[in-house]
This record gives C-alpha cells, structure tokens and sequence, in this order.
C-alpha cells in the first residue's frame, strides 16, 4: 500500500512533538494543533481524561475550511494529532473531518497522530492508514481480565469477560495489522495503582503487538479521573526502575509528564534521571501542551492548553487566530509560574499537573538542573 507521510523517519532523536525539537524558551512556537474531533466513544475506560465530556450523539461541527484557514496561519506547525472521544467511532467524522484534515497534513508534509483505543474493526482505520505516521493507542492491561476490569467500569451496560476478550484480541490484531502496514504503533501505558506492577508483562505484550514505541506516563487526578489514586513519587520511581530492567532495549520507550527533575536534590531522582538519559533508546518528551501545543475542539472552536484540564479556555477559532491564542497563553499567569528551562538538562519544567500533584510549594523559577 502507498503511503503518503513524509519519509523522514521519526526517532529518538528527532520526535517533532517535542517542545525543544525546533524551539528556545522563552521563544516557543506553535508547532503543534490537537483536535478533539469527537465525543462519542464505544468504551468508558475509568483513567478516561475526558470520560466527563463523552455523549451519545456529537453536535454539528464547525465548517472545516475555517479550520484550515486557521492551520494555514499558524506558520511554525510541524506536527498535527486527532483525539477524542475514540475518533474512528463514526464513519461520518472519518469522512468529514478527519479525511480533510490529514489530506491538508499530507499537502503540507505535517507530521500526524491519531490516538484511538484500536478497538473498531480494522476497515475503519484502512482508511486513514496511508496518512498517518503515529497511531497512538492505550494499553494497560497485562490479560483480558484487566481490560474487562478497566474498560467498562463506566459503562452503562454490563459486558461479559467473553466479550471484552473478543475486543481485546480484536486490538491486539488491528495494532499488529497498522504496524505490519508501516505505520509507527505507539502503546501509552499509565502509571497507577492498576498498573505499576504489571508494566513488564504490559511491555511484552507491547512488544508482541509489534508497536514501535512504548509510552509510559503517571497518571494524574484530572476531571473524569479526578477520584483515581496517583502513585507516590517512591512508587512511581520503584515502576520505572523495574520496567527498565525488563524492558526491550531495541523498542523506544517514550516517558512523559514524569515529576522527576534535575533541579531535586534527591539521590533517588538524580539516579533515576541519569539512567533514564544514559539508557538506550530511552526518551524523556517535554510536555507539548501548552508549550509547543494548543487543542481546538471542532464543535465549539474553543481552544485550550489540553483536551482536559481547568486552565480554561483561550480564545475560539471563529474570532481568533492560533499564534494570538498561543501568545496569550505564553503570557498568562499559570503558566509564567511554570515557565523555567535548564538548557544543560533539557529540561522545560513541570506541567500543571504534576506541579499541582507533587510540588505546589516549589518555586521552580528559583531552581537549577544539578544533575
Ligand atoms: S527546567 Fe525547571 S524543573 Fe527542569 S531542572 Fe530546571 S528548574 Fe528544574
């Protein structure tokens, strides 16, 4: 099958969505748009970020030529993701939204990603296979018990251990299938209580799955899952240090949003961190929201710094520019608190996330990486 993404591949050294790819702070640039193209969704996943928003039946969205007007004058764009809901839900956004927008990535040689939970049958995705470079999917389950267990907590039907292992293999076959047709399959898995002990057999099935890169990522109380525990900081160090030892040294693994920096006077975080830089191809991605990203939703034309979240909105499309958006945010006060970098470290801060779940008395603009 033709493909037609850019044949420049994307590595751990050269992965568009991070912030620092083609930026200095303070100088960053809007290299990257988010689109929530959808609220529908055939699961309810409890880590769900935006589980609050999920509906029945989508609104009308806006007209896609003021969508892409807006993308033609945001001038720095290297890379675009789609987002949901699961966005290959409905055959009619597929057609409507998602088409024209890849086919606008594909005539500007933009980088794209798609993150969807995988589970639709396969001819929904053939379609969009020749356009996208990053399929990026969810996976925290070691055996189908854990998908049934995680997947339809929230779900308004009971579903049976035998379905939820038809949809797991089902999966499990489509993200052998994309990665079998070229496309880079990236598996996030989360880092919570579920999961923190499972991670290298999670990783092997990864592996299995012949996904190109594991992305792991802490969990953090946000909307939907505001209620979820999140992991100690000896915890979450404790998981990365195990999956580390158990991992494929040939697969990239991809860990972001981590509250672990060079700035901590900690042994146990200056050690981590220095394995994690010293380990093969191992990659620790500056969080894009907010710094390199923005998210439209296409319903509203609201724009945000990410999908969920309480920084509240930004501005809309219908009025708005992206690069005025994006200035706006640069400027604000929530994120002037966040907003440090240590060049030596590579380093661009914490999110809102992390800074609200570990370090809300940390001054971070008054520390510096040490390590
Ligand atoms: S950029 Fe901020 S968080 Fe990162 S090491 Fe420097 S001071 Fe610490």
């Amino acid at each position: 099958m033709k493909r037609f993404v850019p044949t420049t591949p994307i590595t751990p050294q050269k992965d568009p969505w991070e912030p620092l790819y083609n930026a200095t702070p303070p100088a960053y640039k809007l290299t990257s748009i988010e689109f929530t193209v959808t609220n529908l969704c055939n699961l309810r996943c409890e880590h769900c970020a935006v589980g609050d928003t999920l509906r029945m039946k989508d609104d009308p969205h806006l007209p896609i030529e003021l969508i892409l007007q807006r993308l033609d004058e945001a001038k720095h764009l290297l890379t675009l993701s789609i987002t949901g809901g699961e966005p290959m839900y409905s055959q009619r956004t597929v057609n409507n939204v998602i088409g024209p927008i890849l086919q606008y990535a594909t005539d500007r040689g933009l980088r794209t990603q798609i993150n969807s939970n995988l589970s639709l049958p396969f001819s929904r995705y053939e379609a969009v296979l020749p356009y996208i470079d990053v399929m990026h999917m969810s996976w925290n389950y070691s055996q189908p018990e854990d998908f049934h267990e995680v997947v339809y907590v929230n779900s308004p039907q009971k579903v049976s251990l035998t379905q939820a292992e038809k949809l797991y293999q089902l999966t499990m076959d489509n993200a052998k299938k994309l990665a079998d047709a070229g496309v880079i399959v990236s598996a996030e898995s989360m880092l919570n209580t579920r999961t923190w002990q499972k991670l290298p057999k999670i990783h092997q099935l990864i592996k299995e799955m012949g996904c190109v890169r594991h992305e792991v990522h802490p969990m953090y109380q946000s909307d939907f899952a505001k209620n979820l525990p999140v992991l100690s900081l000896p915890q979450l160090r404790e998981s990365i240090h195990t999956l580390l030892d158990a991992r494929d040294e040939e697969m990239w693994m991809l860990f972001g949003t981590l509250p672990f920096f060079a700035c901590s006077q900690d042994p146990d975080d200056q050690e981590l961190i220095l394995r994690l830089r010293q380990s093969k191809n191992v990659t620790v991605r500056n969080d894009p929201d907010g710094r390199c990203r923005l998210n439209i939703n296409i319903f509203t034309g609201d724009v945000t710094v990410t999908d969920f979240g309480d920084v509240g909105i930004l501005g809309n499309i219908q009025t708005d520019t992206l690069e005025s958006m994006f200035a706006r945010w640069q400027n604000h006060s929530l994120n002037q608190s966040i907003n440090c970098f240590c060049p030596n470290a590579e380093c661009a801060g914490p999110n809102l996330l992390v800074y609200h779940s570990y370090y809300l008395n940390t001054d971070f603009k008054k520390r510096m990486a040490l390590v």
